[in-house]
């Protein structure tokens, strides 16, 4: 068995950074659009529904702190990225 030369070696190197470097392009570009068509995500805390229940009063409600009523929080990579 003869060992391989040093150019297909970094010819084999090279496809292959150069396809994980075009897989993680279209990766980001898709997460980007994503973030883009869809920047918002449900409030965990209220699920969603922009309100909090009280703990004492069962029928007794407020806007939830954390989205100030909305049911909406920012995705994480909206945020990070500055995409609205
Ligand atoms: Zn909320």
């Amino acid at each position: 068995m003869t060992t391989p030369s040093i150019f297909t070696t970094l010819a084999t190197i090279a496809v292959c950074l150069t396809a994980l470097a075009m897989t993680t392009l279209i990766l980001v570009a898709s997460y980007r659009v994503s973030l883009k068509r869809h920047p918002y995500t449900e409030c965990r805390p209220c699920q969603g529904t922009g309100e909090r229940r009280s703990r004492l009063f069962a029928h007794s409600f407020g806007y939830c702190p954390t989205c100030t009523g909305t049911g909406r929080k920012t995705r994480l990579g909206a945020r990070l990225l500055n995409i609205r």
